[in-house]
């Protein structure tokens, strides 16, 4: 992924060729960060348009994340909890490696990496294991929240969605965002319980609300929980 630094972050972003474009156009979005997009054709200056549009990227990647550098001393959360990470430079380590123990995320990586590419890869190393911890926590605690309140569903997939945490296809299908690992406990059992009450209705009306409500009594705080935190974990 090309980089530049603009004041003093350094901000990555990718470049796509669009056979349809008429001219250069900037677009960020929570999933995919600083996307440029040329005209086929184009022969442009990249750096000079991104420092020229510096005010513009600084303020609109700000509404996505914490500009988390992924060096040790920084935290991450999980499950509503700051952890402590570390990243640990280890001759042993052919790619970055996470070991998670209490609140701790230790983060190995290559004593060769260069220095360039070691935020992407503690990063990506991090987003892998938080991928995986959410395909381990989420499936049974659904399972075990709809055999507590009736419900039955068909699949459940983790996703990566950019703007929900949680959706209910018209099939009975349910999809978690990974990213709600970082949440609370509550706040996930409360985005479970919003899905499958999908199942037995599918729009956001009163009676879906108070179907909510009789298994999530205090659902608003949840909501306005994940509403206030939303930004924090890339996701809007
Ligand atoms: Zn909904």
């Amino acid at each position: 992924m090309p980089e530049i630094q603009l004041d003093n972050q350094i901000i990555s972003y990718t470049i796509q060729k669009s056979s349809r474009a008429r001219r250069i156009s900037l677009k960020i979005d929570a999933e995919k960060g600083l996307q440029v997009i040329l005209p086929a054709r184009a022969k442009v200056d990249v750096d000079e348009i991104l420092h020229e549009k510096r005010k513009w990227i600084q303020k609109h990647l700000g509404k996505f994340a914490p500009h988390r550098q992924y060096i040790s001393g920084e935290t991450v959360p999980l499950y509503g909890v700051d952890c402590l990470l570390q990243v640990v430079p280890a001759a042993s380590a052919n790619r970055a490696t996470v070991i998670y123990k209490d609140d701790i995320f230790a983060v190995k990586i290559p004593t060769n990496l260069k220095p360039s590419l070691r935020r992407e890869a503690v990063r990506a190393s991090l987003e892998n294991w938080y991928r995986r911890e959410a395909k381990r926590y989420i499936p049974p605690e659904t399972a075990r929240l709809a055999a507590k309140f009736g419900f039955s569903y068909q699949n459940i997939t983790i996703r990566g969605q950019k703007t929900r945490w949680g959706s209910c296809s018209s099939h009975g299908n349910l999809n978690f965002n990974w990213r709600l690992i970082m949440t609370p406990p509550e706040a996930i059992e409360y985005v479970i319980i919003h899905e499958l009450c999908h199942l037995n209705v599918p729009d956001h009306s009163a009676r879906f609300w108070s179907l909510v409500a009789q298994f999530c009594p205090n659902y608003r705080v949840h909501v306005d929980w994940l509403k206030n935190h939303a930004h924090l974990y890339n996701l809007i």
